[in-house]
C-alpha cells in the first residue's frame, strides 16, 4: 500500500508539472508567433527578430530538457573518478565567456589537497552550471562569486557563494519547488534538477541566505565507489 501511495503521489506531481510545462511553453510560443507574424509583414525587420525567436526557442528547449530529466524514471548515474576542481574551472570559464560585459569576479578556492570524487561527471557539471548560473543572475551587473571545495571525511563539500540579492527567509522554503521563480525569464526548474541530481548521487544540498547580502549553497557529495 505504501508503494502504491508513493506511486500515485509521483503521478500527481507529474500531471501537475505537465500542466505547468504546457503553460511555460505557451508563453514563448505566443512570443514567437507574434514576432514571426510581424516579420512576415515587415521583411526588413526579420533579422532583428531572429535573435528574439532564437532566445525563446532555447528557453523552450531548456524547459523540455529539464522536464524530461525530472520525470524520466530510473535514469542511471555513470560514476567514475572525477577531478572536481577541473569541472569547477571549466564551469567558471564557461560563465566568464557568457558574462564578459559585466563586472564579475568568478574564482575558485581549493581548500582540500585532493578533490577527486567517484561520481557522475556529466551530472556534476550540470549541478555546478545551475548553481553558478543562479549566483551570476543573483549578482547582476557587478559582484563576486566564489566556489570553494573542502574535504569532509570521505565526502567533498562544494560551496558556491555569491554577494547578490539573496533570498528572503519566507522564500527559502520555496526554492526547488517546480516553477518557483522570481525572475522574469526564469523557469523555476534549475534547483529542482540540481536537487534531484544531488539526491541521485547520494549527497545533500543546503541553502543559506541573507537578503541583499548574498547566498551560500553547499553541496556535499560522497566520493566512494
Ligand atoms: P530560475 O533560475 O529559472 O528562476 P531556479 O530553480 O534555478 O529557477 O531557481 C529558483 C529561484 O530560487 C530563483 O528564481 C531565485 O529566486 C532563487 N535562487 C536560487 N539561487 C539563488 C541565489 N544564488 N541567489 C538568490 N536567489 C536564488
Ligand atoms: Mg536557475
Amino acid at each position: 500500500a505504501a508503494y502504491l501511495e508513493r506511486k500515485s503521489d509521483h503521478l500527481s506531481v507529474i500531471s501537475q508539472m505537465s500542466a505547468g510545462i504546457a503553460h511555460e511553453i505557451k508563453n514563448p510560443l505566443t512570443v514567437i508567433k507574434g514576432f514571426l507574424q510581424i516579420g512576415e509583414a515587415n521583411p526588413e525587420m526579420q533579422k532583428e527578430y531572429q535573435s528574439v525567436v532564437l532566445k525563446e526557442v532555447e528557453r523552450m528547449e531548456t524547459i523540455v530538457q529539464d522536464f524530461l530529466f525530472l520525470v524520466k524514471p530510473g535514469s542511471k548515474t555513470e560514476k567514475k573518478e572525477v577531478d572536481v576542481s577541473e569541472i569547477i574551472s571549466y564551469t567558471l570559464n564557461l560563465m566568464k565567456k557568457d558574462t564578459e560585459d559585466n563586472d564579475l569576479s568568478l574564482s575558485y578556492k581549493n581548500a582540500s589537497e585532493d578533490s577527486i570524487l567517484f561520481t557522475d561527471e556529466k551530472r556534476l557539471k550540470q549541478v555546478l552550471l545551475n548553481l553558478v548560473k543562479n549566483a551570476v543572475e543573483a549578482v547582476g551587473e557587478k559582484g563576486e562569486i566564489v566556489v570553494e571545495t573542502y574535504r569532509k571525511e570521505d565526502s567533498l563539500a562544494i560551496v558556491v557563494r555569491d554577494d547578490g540579492i539573496g533570498i528572503p527567509e519566507e522564500a527559502l522554503i520555496h526554492i526547488g519547488e517546480p516553477f518557483y521563480t522570481t525572475k522574469e525569464k526564469g523557469t523555476g526548474l534549475g534547483v529542482m534538477v540540481t536537487k534531484k541530481i544531488v539526491d541521485d548521487l547520494g549527497g545533500s544540498i543546503h541553502y543559506e541566505s541573507e537578503e541583499e547580502k548574498g547566498t551560500t549553497v553547499t553541496v556535499t557529495l560522497p566520493g566512494n565507489p
